[in-house]
């Protein structure tokens, strides 16, 4: 640690997250003041006992005060005063609308402002509550400009950091989390000092750098993805008890394929999912649940998800289409010709139904040669198809003035990214996002 620089940084709120962060963070060497309003907790850390249990943390705390390097105070303003670095840890609880309750933070952050007000060096915040996405920019921020009359990156830092420990194994997760999330405006101050402070190469792979709505969603979307999946294998456990199957082994063989199962794949928002397969063998499985007279309501509940996230898609279409629409791609997804249960085919013959003018290319989809089942499909979901088909992509655009894609581009992006006359773009794959900077009127699904 040879360039190990010692910060003065105060962790206000000192329950499981501000007392790991205080604990932890004098462990590394820095000089900690840690504020609770609650004396009882206050009075155990100072004689070492931390107030939660966590393995180590007692062991860590001991060390921390005999080097004198954490002390625990109820006055915020000397901890202010005396630090550099505030970490935010209070408590953000549900209102009993499910609301986020944001009482103590807004208490807290008025009685920071009016401490700010007051002190002549820069001060950084690093907010680590859970809190709403706009909650920084639109409440903390302003609150704290309004309070002490300073300006957020000029007189004060402020950066959003999400806390991902687990209760448990807080104070290893605290040194080894799973990913470092900083949400910030473009002003690197704050997250930087976060890295000094935690003795991280700015080139580790588990630094992101985000906005601040973006982390601050983050860490609702991982908890509620950690509940999802708790939900799904206790719900994918009782189905497999009903057929006396070895729950375990089965999501343990589940959890074996890191590919498609444990894996990015499926994690992308975009269309519904379509094809032969997902659409049938949920159906069985839903078959299976009533079968089996089982109430497994997320099971149950995927199908009318997804249908409302293609009547979403055929809204996001209708507002923002006009004139002649041209769709590239049909089949369910890239790749295929698989026209079964294709969203893309679905979402056609709905605009079809209301009178659009649409032109459709596929590039795998040849209607010279074209089988009884497929010609049976189209004719059941698009009785014109033999009209709407074109057989070429640039025939397509020339005669559309909106163009869908429903389909990867490939080889056609450079021939949409040239064309000459501006269109409207609806990219319902939300990969063509470069296609926003271009003289084509962009509208991402998703964005
Ligand atoms: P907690 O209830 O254990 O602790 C919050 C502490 O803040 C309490 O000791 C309380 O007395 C104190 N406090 C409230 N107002 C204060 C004020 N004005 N000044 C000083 N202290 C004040 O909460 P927690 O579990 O540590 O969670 C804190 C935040 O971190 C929450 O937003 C939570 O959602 C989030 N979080 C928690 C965990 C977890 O595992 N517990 C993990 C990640 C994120």
């Amino acid at each position: 640690m040879g360039n190990f620089n010692q910060h003065r940084v105060s962790v206000i709120g000192l329950g499981y997250v501000g007392c790991v962060t205080s604990v932890c963070l004098s462990y590394l060497r820095h000089k900690v003041i840690g504020v609770d309003i609650d004396n009882e907790k206050i009075n155990m850390l100072r004689s070492g006992i931390p107030p939660i249990k966590e393995p180590l943390l007692s062991d860590y705390l001991k060390l921390s005060l005999k080097n004198k390097y954490l002390e625990a105070t109820s006055d915020l303003e000397y901890a202010i005063n005396n630090t550099d670095i505030t970490f935010i840890c209070v408590c953000t609880p549900s209102k009993p609308d499910g609301s986020c309750n944001l009482s103590f933070l807004t208490y807290l952050i008025n009685n920071i402002g009016e401490l700010l007000k007051h002190k002549s060096q820069e001060h950084i915040i690093i907010l680590r509550s859970t809190i709403p996405p706009g909650t920084t920019e639109e409440f903390i921020i302003p609150a704290l400009e309004k309070a002490s009359g300073k300006k957020n990156n000029r007189d004060f830092y402020i950066c959003f950091h999400p806390e991902f420990l687990r209760e448990g194994s807080a104070t290893q997760d605290f040194f080894n989390p799973p990913k470092y999330i900083i949400g910030e405006n473009g002003n690197h101050h704050a997250g930087d000092k976060i890295l000094e402070l935690l003795l991280l190469s700015h080139q580790q792979h588990n630094i992101i750098r985000t906005t601040y709505k973006t982390a601050e969603l983050v860490k609702y979307t991982d908890n509620v993805w950690h509940a999802l999946k708790v939900v799904f294998a206790n719900e994918i456990g009782t189905i497999a008890s009903s057929y006396s199957i070895d729950s375990h082994e089965l999501m343990h063989i589940f959890c074996q394929d890191e590919k498609l199962n444990i894996s990015p794949y499926y994690l992308k928002p975009g269309l519904s999912y379509g094809g032969s397969c997902l659409p049938k063998d949920l159906q069985s499985m839903q078959f299976l649940v009533n079968n089996q007279q089982l109430e497994l309501p997320v099971i149950n509940a995927i199908s009318d998800s997804n249908n409302i996230n293609l009547a979403r898609t055929y809204d996001f279409i209708k507002k923002h289409a006009h004139g002649k629409i041209g769709w590239h791609g049909l089949s369910f997804k890239d790749n295929t010709d698989d026209l079964r249960n294709s969203v893309n085919l679905e979402l056609i013959s709905r605009l079809n139904d209301n009178s659009y003018s649409i032109s459709v290319f596929d590039s795998l989809i040849n209607l010279e040669a074209i089988t009884n089942e497929k010609h049976d499909l189209l004719e059941n979901k698009l009785s014109n198809y033999k009209d709407v088909f074109v057989d070429d992509f640039i025939k397509m655009i020339d005669s559309s003035d909106t163009i869908v894609i429903g389909h990867q581009l490939a080889e056609y992006r450079n021939a949409l990214l040239q064309y000459p006359r501006s269109l409207t773009l609806i990219d319902l794959t939300n990969n063509s996002i470069s296609l926003n900077e271009t003289h084509h009127n962009y509208h991402g699904l998703f964005w």
